[in-house]
């Protein structure tokens, strides 16, 4: 539960449509009780018409900053007076704070989507190659988090070929120039053998299509041994594509420590504290999600 809520207490939530399934309320109010915060974090339905006025809102209503999941990802960006260059980059804002009676924008998805691959699993990833499967919002992070840890080569794999060709020409004038390449999903027999991480940032397996995998057991068997599979989904834990690369040698990283890596980054902006009790917010939402320690 949340500490006693006063005149005194600070607004935080989750702008989204829909927004009742929402992880969030639940490991950050873990953490308001934890730290006994005088915070409270709400989720907050908007529909798309009514974002502008809600934001002028929360402003009114002194919100001290929120976080932005669909449809609100891109549409939010006009409506606030910065976004840093890395939400600049990827196109879409996940994390808003109220600074100096200004919204400021940033994304916290590619410090959530790194956190393992720094930590766990850190290794020199120069001379390695990722296969990032899907071109939609998430897979933006994903490259912006591949390019900062330094891979050699990016390959983005789609179903349709005119949003690759956005996609690629979206990031032509960043350094990834030359390592970073967009293929049609007929194109994966070739790449996978040559992965040292693939991700899958497709929805394809999320719950409650438990049983689909966006690879086939014929692809899947030639993903080198040693290599990482990381699943941008949580739900299940693991997914189908987790359960076949593991049976195939892979190492393999859910989506839920990105969600609450994300979502420690998002914190520290708000609270302007440097730490903030990670253990927490994924006990959380592992009890959240029945799924124990
Ligand atoms: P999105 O913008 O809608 O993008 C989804 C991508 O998947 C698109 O490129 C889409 O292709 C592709 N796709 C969808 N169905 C497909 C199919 N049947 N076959 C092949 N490709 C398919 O969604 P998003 O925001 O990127 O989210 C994607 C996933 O990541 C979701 O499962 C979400 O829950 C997860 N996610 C997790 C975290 C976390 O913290 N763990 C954070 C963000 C997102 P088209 O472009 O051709 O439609």
């Amino acid at each position: 539960m949340t500490n006693e809520i006063t005149g005194k207490t600070k607004l935080l939530g989750v702008i989204g449509h829909p927004v009742e399934h929402s992880l969030s309320p639940v490991m950050h109010n873990a953490v308001i009780a934890q730290l006994e915060l005088d915070y409270i974090y709400l989720p907050f339905p908007i529909e798309p018409q009514n974002l502008e006025v809600a934001i002028a809102g929360f402003a009114a209503v002194g919100v001290v900053g929120f976080s932005v999941t669909i449809p609100h990802k891109q549409a939010i960006i006009p409506l606030l007076s910065e976004i840093t260059p890395l939400a600049q980059t990827i196109g879409a804002v996940n994390t808003v704070s109220r600074q100096n009676h200004k919204w400021v924008g940033t994304n916290t998805d590619v410090e959530g989507f790194i956190a393992p691959l720094q930590t766990t699993y850190k290794q020199d990833w120069s001379p390695k190659v990722a296969v990032i499967l899907g071109n939609g919002g998430a897979a933006r992070a994903v490259v912006a988090g591949c390019t900062q840890l330094g891979f050699a080569q990016i390959h983005v794999v789609g179903r349709n070929m005119q949003r690759l060709q956005e996609f690629r020409n979206s990031w032509s004038n960043s350094s990834l120039a030359d390592k970073f390449q967009v293929h049609q999903w007929e194109e994966l027999p070739k790449l996978i053998p040559q992965a040292n991480l693939l991700v899958n940032t497709t929805p394809i397996g999320m719950y409650p299509k438990v049983d689909e995998s966006p690879l086939s057991v014929e692809e899947i068997v030639n993903l080198p041994t040693g290599a990482i599979a990381y699943d941008l989904i949580y739900i299940p834990k693991p997914t189908q594509f987790l359960q076949q690369a593991e049976k195939q040698g892979a190492i393999v990283i859910d989506g839920l420590e990105m969600l609450v890596q994300q979502g420690v980054a998002a914190l520290k902006i708000w609270l302007q504290q440097e730490i903030v009790p990670v253990e927490v917010m994924r006990q959380a939402l592992q009890n959240h999600l029945g799924l124990g320690k």
